[in-house]
């Protein structure tokens, strides 16, 4: 199966500003926002979807929680934000590589995504 769009962002091929990375995660904003604030967290291991992480990928997970923590933070979003998980395509996965969506700047009546 070829890489992700977000495996080759990851591998340089496709070029992108990072606000944050580390070895094993990075972050950018999401090229359409569904909110004023919308970026991603995404694993380097890529991992097809949230179903298909492992018992060994447990603390990669939890990784990813405190490093939205931070982008949120860093993005002025710290005091309100979601974190949404798409898992398959009935609920609109579109890039089969894991990730997670900080979205904030707006109250939560106002969002509509998720
Ligand atoms: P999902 O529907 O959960 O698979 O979300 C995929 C997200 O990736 C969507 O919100 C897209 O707008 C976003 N996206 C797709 N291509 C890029 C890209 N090159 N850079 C940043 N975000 C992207």
């Amino acid at each position: 199966m070829s890489a992700s769009i977000f495996s080759r962002i990851i591998d340089g091929e496709i070029p992108s500003d990072f606000i944050y990375e580390d070895e094993h995660c990075i972050a950018i904003h999401d090229i359409n926002p569904q909110a004023p604030v919308h970026a991603l967290v995404i694993p380097r291991k890529p991992i097809r979807m949230l179903v298909d992480a492992q018992p060994e990928d447990q603390a990669l997970l939890g990784h990813l929680m405190l490093v939205a923590n931070k982008v949120a933070l860093e993005l002025g979003v710290g005091e309100g934000f979601r974190l949404v998980v798409n898992n398959g395509e009935s609920v609109g996965m579109t890039i089969y590589h894991l990730h997670l969506h900080i979205m904030g700047g707006r109250t939560y009546a106002e969002q509509s995504m998720g």
